[in-house]
């Protein structure tokens, strides 16, 4: 393990770092903002531990503000505070369980990766930059479906809108979206590991019941947190609804 490179230090993660070049075809997953680790990153030094952080993820100021959520500070989090151990962002409103900025009074969740997202893009898809809404572009009760994908997105989450054209996408690109959805989702799977594997049992019948029984808990866990989201969703909608029409 001998290496010239000095190690440094993290607190998201009890053991030391050492600088790493990411390329793409490595397929790692960033442990803090849960995208494709690329270019400037840490990598444990512990040869069993597989946990990455960009060296931009590494580097994330412990507090930030947001124009989305004025009245609060939000902390970055390097784990979710909720027992599910996800968390719901609030401007995708995909799942996250790496790094979270969070204000724990409106239990209003952003992912990394959303905090940073520009005021303005062009993307392939319109010949006009977009701006970044903080919700859907109409608040007028009509149901905004994605000029790029089709899908519908749900009022309260962030899109970007040409309002020249109204023209409106998801937050994130979305053309490949099917792609995108198996990383995004797994949560868990950009998470560095203590363990090296799991339990390899066999198939027997003791083992597909507690199977079962593993699997009926998570469900429940997960219509818990959907319960859990939902609920926070419905508070901060009305509150980020103001804030937009102001904006429009
Ligand atoms: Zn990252
Ligand atoms: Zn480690
Ligand atoms: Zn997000
Ligand atoms: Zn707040
Ligand atoms: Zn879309
Ligand atoms: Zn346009």
């Amino acid at each position: 393990m001998a290496s010239k490179k000095p190690s440094v230090r993290h607190p998201s993660h009890s053991h030391p770092l050492r600088s790493h070049k990411a390329q793409v075809e490595e397929e790692i997953i960033c442990s803090g903002c849960e995208l494709d680790l690329t270019g400037a990153a840490f990598k444990c030094t512990k040869s069993e531990c597989d946990y990455f952080l960009h060296k931009s993820c590494f580097e994330l100021p412990r507090e930030t503000r947001h124009k989305a959520h004025p009245d609060h500070p939000l902390t970055l989090l390097y784990s979710p505070p909720y027992e599910s151990s996800t968390y719901g962002c609030n401007a995708c409103g995909e799942y996250g369980s790496g790094f979270v900025y969070n204000c724990s009074i409106c239990q209003f969740d952003l992912h990394v990766g959303c905090v940073s997202m520009p005021e303005s893009v062009e993307r392939e898809e319109h010949a006009h930059p977009l701006t970044l809404l903080y919700c859907s572009p109409y608040q007028n009760g009509l149901i905004f479906h994605c000029n790029v994908c089709e899908e519908t997105v749900p009022d309260h989450l962030w899109s970007y809108y040409c309002k020249e054209c109204d023209f409106g996408t998801h937050l994130h690109s979305c053309a490949e979206e099917e792609e995108e959805e198996p990383k995004r989702g797994g949560g868990g799977s950009g998470r560095g590991s203590e363990s090296n594997g799991g339990n390899k049992g066999g198939r027997g019948s003791a083992n597909s019941e507690l199977a079962a029984m593993l699997e009926a808990q998570r469900e429940m866990e997960k219509m818990q947190i959907e319960l859990h989201l939902e609920m926070q969703r419905a508070k901060i909608a009305k509150k980020a609804r103001k804030a937009c029409l102001k904006l429009i």
